[in-house]
């Protein structure tokens, strides 16, 4: 599916350049050789939306969805390209990250707001998204192994309520694997710098913000990139940031805000981390309350949830599997609608019971896709993907596990997918059915003291005191006055 994202894609830019040959970079004002129109680019955004929010699902705060819609709107009147019909969303993923879409689609995740201290430090990151926008820089797709060995099923969505966003799930995952040149970082942080003082902040707030950004790329071990891996040295940025944000102010001598008190009491209350309501997994095993179902996770596996669904794979990347929602009114039925959709070819099926569900299962082959065919590939056991799909009935939902490896290493990787296929089951643990997520509270510091002594005078859980460190973007010996708003952790 991907590689035939990219040849569609590939073709569509030949075609492009052909039709349009040079433009004036709205940035620059050189001419350079531009591979999409401005109508081109639109409709990029508008096709790759739906499957950012079936990826990570629109974060329920209007208040903080109308901010960002609010300050977005007005940098983008100021900005090079103020014609574009920007949109700007939080989306709710716990991962710290930001990014833009050609066309004018900007999205922050709600793990990223969690992590600013101010609205200039949120600010300066907007500049530097709609930077990658009006500066017309092309974004090279990273290739996870993960996704590009084997990305051939796209989920459909778990959450019904977004059913019907299903198709491009996986190109929304690849949206966060955008990555931009060294160069095109640069000019972003600077467009960054000059956006945000046009509409009246503190640029050098920005460049503190890197300071969070060093700390947790220092500490994180996630394992998709965050909006800090793929761009230069944040030590490095937040110097030159610094540097840039002074000589604006000098040249354009004026108020530059930061706005603290007013950011920190809009995020008062929003989810930190997971939210235990779209699933979560502990002690090797995926558990979602709100569906009520669990299954295990083999021993060192990699795993990512999303609304749409829950993909896990071993670190070398030669199997996945991928549970989704199924769409079909029987076990039969929507077994079926795999096979089409997806266009397999089932080598043997049966129906079963997987602890008191109504089950089937199938093995099938990935017919090769058009193009394909014509290039006579012959179906070998080295590009031939083999899958055992076990579907199954859970209350009024159906869905589908699938385990996928090429067909020469299936017998291997069989009674991998098989132990957590059959281990799948009602969840009835009321420890995890009543899970809550932490959220942020705004709290005035009672004393003087250091941080650590005003969170512990807050009667901070010793585990949060670490995190909490990064999310006030303070070391934990920093001075603290008193009735300073610091941010703490709570159920
Ligand atoms: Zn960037």
């Amino acid at each position: 599916m991907k590689e035939y994202f990219k040849a569609k894609y590939l073709a569509l830019a030949i075609a492009l350049v052909l039709a349009q040959g040079c433009a004036r970079n709205p940035v620059t004002g050189k001419r350079e050789i531009s591979l999409m129109s401005t109508e081109q680019e639109i409709a990029i955004g508008k096709q790759s939306h739906p499957s950012v929010v079936a990826t990570f699902g629109i974060y329920d705060d209007q208040q903080l969805q109308n901010f960002i819609k609010a300050k977005g709107t007005a940098m983008a009147k100021i900005s090079h390209r103020p014609d574009l019909p920007y949109q700007f969303f939080v989306v709710d993923s716990p991962v710290v990250n930001a990014f833009a879409v050609p066309g004018g689609y900007v999205y922050f995740t709600r793990g990223i707001m969690a992590h600013f201290n101010n609205e200039a430090e949120f600010a300066g990151v907007l500049g530097h998204e709609i930077g990658h926008v009006t500066a017309r820089h092309s974004a090279r797709q990273q290739s996870s192994q993960l996704l590009s060995q084997i990305g051939l099923i796209a989920g459909l969505v778990l959450a019904p309520e977004l059913g019907g966003l299903a198709e491009a799930a996986q190109q929304g995952l690849g949206l966060l694997m955008l990555s931009y040149s060294r160069a095109h970082e640069t000019e972003s942080d600077k467009l960054g710098v000059e956006y945000s003082s046009k509409i009246g902040y503190d640029a050098t707030e920005m460049a503190d913000f890197f300071g969070t950004l060093k700390t947790l790329s220092d500490r994180s071990g996630q394992s998709i990139p965050t909006f800090q891996s793929t761009h230069p040295d944040p030590a490095n940025r937040e110097k030159k940031v610094n540097q840039w944000a002074l000589e604006y102010q000098k040249a354009h001598p004026g108020n530059y805000t930061a706005e603290r008190a007013d950011y920190l009491r809009m995020i008062e209350g929003m989810i930190y981390g997971n939210d235990p309501k779209q699933g979560f997994v502990e002690n090797n095993f995926f558990y979602h309350p709100e569906l009520k179902f669990q299954f295990p996770i083999p021993g060192t596996w990699i795993y990512e949830n999303s609304p749409s669904q829950f993909q896990m794979a071993p670190k070398d990347g030669k199997s996945m599997m991928l549970f989704t929602l199924a769409q079909g009114n029987t076990v039969e039925e929507a077994a079926q609608n795999i096979v089409k959709q997806f266009n397999l070819q089932v080598v043997e099926n049966q129906a079963a019971t997987i602890n008191g569900n109504r089950a089937m299962v199938l093995i099938s082959r990935q017919a090769p896709q058009e193009g394909q065919q014509q290039q006579q590939q012959a179906q070998n056991a080295n590009n031939t993907v083999q899958i055992a799909t076990w579907v199954i009935q859970h209350g009024s939902n159906i869905y589908a596990l699938h385990g996928m490896s090429y067909l020469n290493q299936f017998n291997s990787n069989f009674r991998t997918f098989q132990s957590v296929a059959e281990n799948f089951r009602n969840l009835t643990d009321p420890d995890k059915l009543n899970r809550k997520p932490d959220r942020i509270r705004i709290k005035a510091a009672p004393r003087d003291g250091t941080l650590l002594e005003v969170l512990q005078s807050l009667n901070t859980p010793a585990n949060y005191i670490n995190d909490l460190s990064v999310l006030n973007g303070l070391g934990l010996k920093d001075r603290v006055t008193r009735g300073t708003l610091v941010k703490t952790l709570s159920k």
